[in-house]
């Protein structure tokens, strides 16, 4: 991140949703508005011995701190990098006896390192951690009980640093985490494997249809400045075209919810009221509760609820047969909905879009491709009607539909798919990302096929059951969660 790079933003005051930032000057679709790198960040609890400390990649038997014996990294690299942010963290380890909880061991982390830099680490750092709102004012009591609990674990764990800090220090660092702290995803962006904090990120507002999105990219060979490489770093990136003076925004809530819904959502994380244009005016709402026209002709009220009703019902069944790792069962059960579902609710309402999503994974997991291919692309249909077009999700969602489909053998279907895919994810990924290469290659792919398969079926056929079996590229694109 350069000087000049941070020349195209700025911190302004946006009314009641105190500070923002907008644009200097016009931005393109794609565009990198601004990268950071971590301020601090921690691999979850739950990972911890499955994903390297510093680059945060997934790794099969990572070496391990030798006197912490708590984190784990790829190898000798890795942790030669990570040393500077695990130092103070390896003593407190040692010393606790055990490793206190991830959210404690990040505030740790951001403490070490103002106590270091005095807050500002990077010239481009447009605030500081003391300066972000907490929003201790809007918890509920039980919120705060859960925060008296990280506050004293905190103190345990820091007990012998050289500097001791007041319990309403520590609340107002662990209330920023609680509402800016940012999920890191594997560098595939398929799994959520640790939580960051990026103060400049901090500074964009939310709003359900945003003009920017985040990404998670560390480091690459065209990073912005070589310093940055290997660093675990974001990139805010334009959406679309953003007049200059515009402010930047990103959205902390999947859109696939009804307005009052987000608004609950955001309520409930980050303590604030949307009144965004799409939830002020319940912007594709009607299409998320959208019922089946046959004929010209709607299903009745009572059996419209019948059926929403029975819905949640089956949905939250669907979820315990899949924890329980039940696929026949889950199979079964998304059928017994769909039926039911169909002939009453419109392609783009949210229950039969969630009942697509889980079916299409789970029969592709199961390697039936061609019913697995159909489901996906209803979803991905009914996916273009209600997300922003250069939406992440809807990227992936149809860089998915698109293996799905190659794996059915619908070739013309599934190149179309990698091609939209591609896309979108290159305004929201970039050219440089992992994923954007990986469907790269998947591209150069589907169209050779597509050009054999438009010669010559039967070669194109014989050529497929060999790629099949040379499955390393599209295995890492399937693979979800
Ligand atoms: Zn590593
Ligand atoms: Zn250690
Ligand atoms: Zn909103």
């Amino acid at each position: 991140m350069t000087l000049q790079k941070m020349d195209v933003v700025e911190v302004f005051a946006a009314g009641e949703k105190g500070r923002g930032l907008r644009t200097t000057k016009e931005m393109k679709a794609g565009e990198v508005v601004f990268a950071e790198a971590s301020f601090a960040a921690v691999v979850f609890d739950s990972l911890c011995m499955h994903v390297c400390h510093s680059c945060f990649r997934r790794q099969a038997n990572p070496h391990r701190c030798a006197q912490c014996k708590f984190a784990h990294y790829c190898d000798r690299t890795c942790q030669r990098a990570a040393w500077e942010e695990h130092k103070q963290e390896c003593a407190a380890i040692r010393q606790r006896g055990k490793a206190p909880s991830e959210n404690v061991r990040l505030a740790a982390r951001a403490v070490w390192r103002m106590q270091k830099h005095k807050g500002k680490i990077f010239d481009t750092q447009l605030t500081t951690l003391d300066l972000l709102e907490d929003h201790l004012s809007a918890m509920t009591p039980e919120d705060l009980k859960k925060l008296k609990v990280d506050v004293d674990n905190f103190q345990d764990y820091l007990r012998s640093n050289k500097r001791q800090y007041s319990a309403d220090y520590v609340s107002h660092i662990f209330g920023v985490i609680n509402c800016n702290a940012f999920t890191l995803s594997d560098q595939r962006g398929l799994q959520a494997v640790g939580v960051g904090l990026f103060p400049n990120l901090c500074l964009v507002n939310h709003d359900c249809w945003p003009n920017c999105t985040v990404i998670l990219n560390h480091g690459s060979q065209t990073a912005l400045d070589s310093a940055l490489h290997s660093h675990r770093r974001i990139e805010l990136r334009a959406l679309e075209k953003i007049p200059e003076g515009t402010e930047l925004t990103v959205s902390y809530v999947d859109f696939l919810n009804l307005s009052k819904d987000r608004q609950k959502l955001l309520k409930k994380q980050y303590y604030f009221d949307c009144k965004c244009e799409h939830c002020s005016k319940g912007i594709k709402d009607d299409l998320m509760m959208a019922v089946k026209e046959t004929d010209g002709k709607k299903p009745s009220a009572e059996r419209v609820k019948e059926i929403t009703d029975y819905s949640v019902e089956a949905l939250a069944k669907i979820e315990e047969a899949r924890m329980e790792g039940d696929f026949h069962k889950v199979v079964k059960l998304c059928r017994e909905c769909l039926e039911k579902q169909e002939p009453v609710l419109a392609d783009t309402h949210l229950y039969l879009l969630q009942v697509f999503k889980v079916i299409s994974e789970v029969l592709s997991y199961q390697h039936s491709f061609k019913e697995a291919a159909e489901y996906a692309g209803r979803m991905v249909e009914g996916y273009v009607k209600l997300y922003h077009p250069n939406n992440a999700q809807l990227g992936m969602a149809t860089m998915r539909a698109g293996v799905t489909h190659w794996h059915a053998g619908l070739i013309e279907a599934a190149h179309g798919l990698v091609c939209k895919a591609y896309a979108i994810l290159m305004v929201t990924h970039g050219p440089h990302h992992p994923i954007t290469k990986d469907l790269e290659a998947m591209r150069t792919q589907t169209e050779l096929e597509l050009r054999m398969f438009k010669k010559n079926e039967h070669a194109y056929h014989s050529m497929r059951e060999e790629a099949l079996t040379n499955k390393h590229m599209t295995s890492r694109l399937v693979k979800s969660k």
